[in-house]
Order: C-alpha cells, then structure tokens, then sequence
C-alpha cells in the first residue's frame, strides 16, 4: 500500500524582483508558516514543503519540471502573496504534467484598521495578485483547483486534504498496473472499454495474465505458509463449525488460504496493485477466489469482478486516496431491491466485498456458488456499517469516460437476512430511489460500482478533474430535468474539448 505520509505537495509563492529584498523575504518567511501550518493539520496527509518565493519565469520552470520528476512530488500550491506578473508562470505551467491548487488566501485574516498603510497594503495583495495568477489559468485552460479562504481554517485545510487525497490517487494511477486474471465475462457490455484509452487519459495499464500463472504460483505455496494463515483466519474471524479445525470442511479453508497466498504472491511479482477475475475462466482453480479478494482489497488492492478492470482501478484509486481515513471501501454491486419505504438497495456481490467497510467481526462461511461449476467458495459475511457513503462508477462511453457518483446512506438491515450467505450493505441513494436510478441509469452508471464510507464527492470529483474526465453528481441536489440537460452539454462540450 501506499503511504501517503511519504509523498509531498510543494507549496509556492509567486512575486516578483519590484518589490526588494526586504519583502522578499517576508514573503518567503509567510509562506513557510503557512507551509509548516498545513503541513502539521490532521486534515493533510502528506508532506508540505515550502519551495522558494518565485520571481522570474525561468526560475518558475524549473521549479515545474522540477516538480514532475519528483517521484514524491504529487502537486503543486501556488499563491501569490504579492503581485507575480502571469507571463513569468507561462513556461513553467505549460511544461507542469502534476496537478495544480491556487491557494487564495491572505496572510493577515484581519485588517489591521488603525495601523493599516502602504506597506501593509504592498504586501498583502493577494486580492489581487491571485486574480493575475487566475486570468493565466483561464486563458490558458488548466485544468486546477481553487481553494479561497484563511489559511488557518479548518474548512480550509479540509478542503486542500480532499484535493491532497485525489492528487495522491492520480500520482498513484502513474504507475498502477492491473492485473487482468481471464478475460471480461462474456456478452456483458459495461464492463468493456478501451484500454489503449485509459492509459493515455486514466495513466494506468492493464495487462493481461492467463488464470494458469496464477495456478502457477498457486502451486508453490507450502503447508506452513497455509497452517499460518488459517491459523490467522481462526483468530480473526468467527469462522463456520465446519471449516475449523477438525471439522468436515477444513480442507476447503485451507484451499482458500492457499489461493489467497498464490494471488497475493503473483501480485507481488508482477507488481500490480488492481486486478480482475472472472468465474467464466477459473482452470486449475478450485474456487472462485472470494476470501482471498476480500482481504487482498482489505489491504488496499483495487478488485473488480468479471474482468471488470475499469472498477478495479477505481477501488484502487479509492484504496490510496482514503488511506488512513476511518470507513473503508469496497467493490460493490446494486444487486437488488427493497421497494417499501421510498426505495433502498441491497448491495453485494457473490463473494468479494471488502471487509474494511464492516465495523462487525465477520464469520468465514462456506456455501454453494450456483454459477461456475467450481468447489463451493469460502467468503466473509458480514453487514456494512451504516452512514453517509459514496457510490460511484466509471463508464467508457465510446469516445470518453465519464466518472458517476452517487451519496448513499447506508442503513441498518430492516430484518436479519439469515440466510443470506454474501458480505452486504443496505443503502438509501440520495436524492431517493427513483430519482436516483433514473439519473444513474440514463447516465449508462454501471452495476459494479466502488462504495466508500471513507470518501466524500468532492474528492472524486478533485480526481476527475485531475484526470479531465467527464463527473456527474447524483445527490440531494439532484434534479432530472437539469440532469438530462447536463447530459446534453457534455456530449457537446466533451466532443469539442476532446477533438479528434
Ligand atoms: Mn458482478
């Protein structure tokens, strides 16, 4: 897994030489407090580091290229404390290939009304000198967050965590390979897409493997290796009578264990945080791999199922950009309904939902698949915990992606389900149901999605916009009309801003 306290967002003042040494270096001192200030606020999980107040456009260029070869460098913070002349930021910004924030903030929160002058005035222009630095970005359409507000604001630095945390997720996707195990299952349309495409616009590569190097690999693990971590699932789980130790279906649990550590293995040679599988191509596999994925996404890789890689990787964007926040996250699937009550959605999959999104120590069961023909598979069950959620999709509409997110509630369970024999959750989609699934539905929003107890829109939608890929919204707020409309104009737009 990644660990975000490794990587680093450079923050930078821009200036120019007018102003002489003495602000200068007020200026530099400034923004090293507000480096250090964001740096040390529980809602920033990198590294700040302060970059040297920026006076001249050759400076600012190397600063960027700079920037992007850093291999911990994720983004870029600019403000402008005093007044930087936009042409200098011209070279620099155009060579920039990492994500950009323009900080509007103002050292001094409070005018100083009896002692204010134009030394004070001279140094706290940010008023203005931002509205310099953002005509550069408009005119030069970058793509770029904007965060207004007092540098010492909690909402402040919650909002510059939320765009830290996508920045951390696209510096991720750099270098994610997916591991495809099979093909996509056969005739399904959603799951398909362009994978030439989404690595020259999502950076990934997804690359695929025959179930038998998995099966390979399966091979070679020991006994002691199996003794250990059934030993672990005996511990942490509240496992079936019969898949303990001694019992009639033991053998089955050690079957699993050995999948999960053969997966795991194959995934750490190859190097791939996501991957796929599909029950359609399991040779020389005994099962479908079910607790073996649940944990394996427990430990931050990216799943998805019927070679569903497209979802794989967004688990595993979410996976990095959630990485220390309470809540977890977890492949999912709207499988079905409960109609009462205004509407609610039982989601799940056969097997692989993510233990990190439970509060409750799951049971390791053993049940028939009905689909694939294979041994019957061992899984977690357990319910999700219940609050606010997002749900979200991605989607290859031919000539783009579009990135679809739903707010979820998620609920406790009206009626125990005894005898449901899959890990699930119970939620009530924002606005309601029927507005919502009409908007995911007319949106082409898939049935495999990424639920995140952890994340919040903004986060995704910071993702999105990193990437330049189309975001839709399905929340409160949500209005079919304007919905529809919205679809309307993004087809138009997309088609002219993506040209040939
Ligand atoms: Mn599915």
């Amino acid at each position: 897994m990644t660990h975000l306290g490794d990587l680093e967002a450079w923050f930078v003042a821009g200036s120019q030489h007018l102003y002489g040494d003495v602000v200068l270096k007020q200026v530099q001192e400034h923004a090293g407090l507000i480096a250090r200030a964001l740096g040390d606020s529980a809602e920033i999980p990198v590294k700040i580091v302060a970059k040297p107040v920026m006076t001249d456009s050759e400076s600012i260029r190397n600063l960027c290229l700079e920037a992007n070869s850093s291999r911990n460098c994720i983004g870029l913070i600019a403000w402008m404390h005093t007044f930087s002349p936009a042409r200098m930021w011209i070279a620099g910004l155009r060579s920039l290939s990492k994500p950009l924030m323009h900080l509007h903030t103002q050292f001094n929160d409070e005018l100083p009304w009896s002692s204010i002058d134009m030394n004070f005035m001279n140094l706290n222009q940010s008023a203005h000198g931002d509205r310099e630095f953002g005509f550069i970005g408009a005119r030069m359409r970058l793509r770029r967050k904007i965060v207004v507000g007092f540098w010492q604001d909690s909402a402040v630095h919650a909002e510059i965590g939320a765009w830290i945390r996508a920045a951390c997720g696209w510096h991720d996707a750099q270098k994610l390979k997916v591991a495809r195990l099979g093909d996509n299952m056969r005739n399904v349309a959603v799951t398909e897409g362009n994978k030439v495409s989404a690595q020259i616009n999502l950076c990934y590569s997804v690359d695929g493997y025959g179930v038998g190097d998995v099966v390979q690999r399966i091979r070679q693990v020991t006994d002691a290796e199996i003794n250990k971590l059934t030993a672990h699932y005996d511990e942490a789980y509240a496992v079936a009578a019969a898949l303990r130790p001694g019992g009639c279906r033991r053998e089955s649990l050690r079957e699993a264990a050995r999948i999960e550590l053969g997966l795991r293995g194959f995934l750490e040679e190859t190097g791939a945080h996501a991957f796929t599988d599909t029950f359609e191509d399991l040779h020389g596999l005994e099962q479908l791999p079910g607790i073996a994925v649940q944990r394996l996404m427990e430990d931050g890789y990216g799943f998805g199922a019927e070679g569903d890689w497209k979802t794989a990787a967004l688990v595993r964007a979410v996976k990095v950009m959630s990485d220390g926040l309470p809540g977890g996250a977890s492949f999912m699937e709207d499988y079905t309904y409960h109609l009462k009550n205004g509407g609610q959605v039982l989601g799940a999959h056969m097997l692989e939902v993510c233990p990190s999104i439970t509060g409750e120590k799951p049971t390791a069961e053993i049940h028939p698949l009905l689909i694939g023909g294979k041994a019957d598979p061992v899984r977690l069950v357990f319910t999700a915990a219940s609050g606010d959620a997002v749900n979200a999709s991605l989607v290859d509409l031919g000539s783009r992606f579009r990135l679809i997110i739903n707010r979820v509630n998620l609920i406790p369970p009206e009626h125990p389900v005894p005898k449901l024999p899959v890990a699930r959750g119970f939620w009530t989609p924002e606005p309601n149901l029927k507005v919502a699934a009409t908007a995911w539905i007319s949106a082409g929003g898939a049935h495999h999605t990424v639920l995140s107890r952890a994340l919040k829109p903004e986060h995704l939608e910071n993702f999105a916009e990193m990437a330049g890929m189309e975001c839709l919204l399905i929340d409160r707020n949500t209005e079919l009309r304007a919905f529809a409309k919205e679809l309307c104009w993004n087809d138009a737009y997309y088609h002219l801003a993506n040209g040939f």
